[in-house]
This record gives structure tokens, sequence and C-alpha cells, in this order.
């Protein structure tokens, strides 16, 4: 009777941490209030008798490009098929070298690696953990014929400095700004500083779908048509293909109608992830570990990664209180088991390297309280 009885409280503590869990990003609270809107908004698709391409895609392209203040959309798949698409439309491909970082979770380098061009990694900068304008400089070659500039945990890249350098070079950049929905830096939006901007619409996104999704925005029209061909068989229009390397990478009507929901609420959910990020840099102070730069404008503020070689014990000790923590990235590009053999596998990269072994990602989403802010905060001061 006692094991019994025992047996039923170890499961009710379970149920209960369970129940309490603090996820990185609690998608059934940030979309549960969303619902009722979601699901008439899809009543409407649904009813309507038309799924892919259609009125929804072209709202959504026409009112996401507005918001990016350029002049064109293209919904994609998904952002990693963005990025091969924006390769694709600069006509990148073998023999080709495209510059980025190391440490941004290998989405640009797979994406290049389709194409057949070759990844070149710069070293990021020790504080942004971004692409150091100064490395870019000596990095250029012959053969260099884009830059992917990412921008990490939803902080701009140093955008002004990295065009200069490649405008003086006569090479396009482009943006993965699959973490930056509504970043801005001098006003202008992520996405907007590159000749190509990328964004995923993937569900943990600042702006996220309800499955897979993407977009290309570009104010160059003709590189537009190319990204518009390239997701739909090569086709220019219907059964005419002139663009080689076409594929079916489309946004779907339904995600497109869930995007246009949600759009108009991702200022006030931006600024609701800054908040957050502040409350936990001053929680935080003088605790010994790295804290992330203050999240102004040009911060999306996705996640919030601290610093520290304590990782694995902080993960613990975490995780012991139904907090979540995750590792954003722990292998760096050009030490992956796919990356053998390549060039790339030769470089030298120490501060990516000693940032992959450090980097800890906290709880933030936008439905976050103050308390479990606070609550984190505490358990990462009593851990270390
Ligand atoms: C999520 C992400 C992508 C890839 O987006 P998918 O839609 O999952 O293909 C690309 N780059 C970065 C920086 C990301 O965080």
């Amino acid at each position: 009777m006692c094991d019994g009885q025992a047996i039923i409280t170890v499961l009710f503590i379970v149920k209960f941490k369970e129940a309490k869990r603090l996820l990185i990003n609690d998608l059934g609270r940030h979309n549960g209030p969303l619902l009722p809107h979601i699901q008439s908004r899809l009543t409407t698709v649904l009813q309507s008798g038309w799924y892919i391409l259609g009125a929804e895609v072209s709202a959504f392209e026409e009112s996401f490009a507005a918001y990016c203040g350029v002049a064109r959309c293209v919904g994609v798949g998904n952002g990693t098929d963005a990025l091969e698409l924006a390769l694709r439309a600069l006509r990148i491909g073998p023999g080709d070298e495209v510059i980025t970082v190391a440490n941004a979770g290998g989405y640009g380098t797979a994406a290049i690696r389709c194409t057949g061009a070759d990844p070149v990694y710069l070293d990021v900068r020790p504080d942004s953990m971004s692409m150091d304008p100064a490395v870019l400089k000596t990095r250029i070659t012959s053969r260099t014929r884009a830059i992917i500039a990412t921008h990490l945990y939803g902080r701009m890249a140093d955008m002004p400095a990295l065009r200069a350098i490649a405008d003086a070079a006569h090479i396009p950049v482009i943006e993965d700004c699959a973490q930056a929905h509504g970043a801005r830096m001098d006003g202008r939006a992520a996405g907007a500083w590159g000749q190509l901007g990328c964004f995923s619409f993937y569900p943990t996104k600042n702006l996220g779908a309800l499955g897979d999704g993407g977009a290309v925005i570009t104010s160059d029209a003709s590189l537009a048509e190319r990204v518009r061909a390239l997701r739909q068989y090569g086709w220019t229009q219907k059964y005419d293909c002139r663009a080689g390397h076409g594929r079916n990478s489309r946004l779907d009507e339904m995600q497109a109608a869930i995007l246009s929901v949600k759009l108009p609420r991702l200022d006030d959910w931006n600024r609701r992830r800054r908040t957050i990020n502040a409350l936990y840099s001053e929680l935080l102070d003088g605790a010994g570990v790295r804290l992330p730069p203050v999240a102004g404008e040009n911060d999306a503020a996705h996640l919030y990664v601290i610093r520290t070689p304590k990782r694995d014990r902080i993960r613990t000790a975490l995780a012991n209180q139904g907090i979540a923590t995750d590792i954003h990235y722990p292998i760096p590009d050009h030490r992956q088991e796919c990356a053998r053999g390549t060039a790339s596998s030769a470089c030298a990269l120490p501060v990516t390297e000693v940032c992959c072994g450090e980097v800890l990602t906290l709880p933030c989403f936008p439905e976050m309280r103050d308390d479990e802010v606070a609550k984190v905060a505490a358990s990462v001061r009593q851990a270390i």
C-alpha cells in the first residue's frame, strides 16, 4: 500500500514538474490566443477552393515587402530554400565562392553547397559573434561571388560596413534574416540592406507560420522575377520553362493566411522580447557569465544567449528545475562531419570555436512573464 502511495506521489510530482516546465519558446502560449483569428481566416481559405499561389500568398507578399520597405517579396517553401534560390538568382554555381560565417547553424552552408559553390568562412567578432568587416576585406578573392551575412540571434550584423566593402568589390550581399524579422538599423529593415534578404517562417521564428514557410525580399525587379521562376519549376509562365535549376518551393495559402494574421503583431512581440532581454541582463549583471549586448532596434531579440565555460553545469541545474535551455550552435560548420575533406574544414576560426563551446540559450518568448525571467536568472546565479 505504501509503495502504491509512493508511486502516486512520484507520478504527481513528475506531472506537476511537466506542467510547470518552462520551454525555450512556448508556442502553445504564443499561438493560443490567436487561434480564433487563425481558424476563421483558415476557414475562408478552405472554402475558397484555391490552396497554392493565390490571393493569400500575394497579399502576404505585398504586406511583408511594405513592412520591410522593399519593392518585392517572393514567398517560398522555407528559409533554407530562400537562401538557395537567392544564390541561384545571382547565378552562383560550381567553382564560385560564397563568404559566410561558421557559427550560424549551417543553413547558409547547406544552401551554398546545394548550388555547387564552396563556402568560405570568416571568423566572427568576439563581441557580436557576427561577421567581422575587417576580416571580410582580406578574404575576397577573384572567385568570390556573394556574401551571406547572418543576423545571429536577431542582432543585425554591421550592414553599413559590410555593404561598403562588398560594394567596393562589386559583390552582392544576401542577408540571412531568419532570426531577425522586424529588426532595423538606421531605420532600414533587416533584409533591405543587401541585394536580397532571406527569411524563414519556421514556427519558432519571431514571425512563425504553423508549418514551413520562407520568403526572399529584394528591390531588384529582375532578381525577384528569377526567384519567382525558380520557386516554381523555372516557369516564367505556366509550362514555359526558361530558368534552369527550377524546383517546387512555394509558400502555401494557409501559411500565408496565418502569417497575415501574425504580421501586425510582430513589432509588439519584438518589443516584449527586447524587454525580456533587458531584464535578463539586469538580473544577471555581475553573475560571472558573459551577457549579450543590450538589445536595441537593430535586434529582434530572437534568442537570449549567454556565454560561459560552465555551460554544462548550468544546463543540468536548470533542467533539474524544469527550465529548458539549448545551444545555438554546438558544432561550427567547418567542423561538421559532412565538411570533412573539404577545403573549408582546414580553416582556422578561433573565436568561432570558443563561442560554440560557451554559448547557452535561455528561454525567451513574448508571453514569458517577468517572474519567469527572474526565476531563470536566479537559477543561473545559483548554478555558477
Ligand atoms: C531557421 C534558420 C534558417 C532556416 O530556415 P528553415 O525554414 O528551417 O529552412 C536559416 N538561417 C537561420 C539563421 C535560421 O535560424
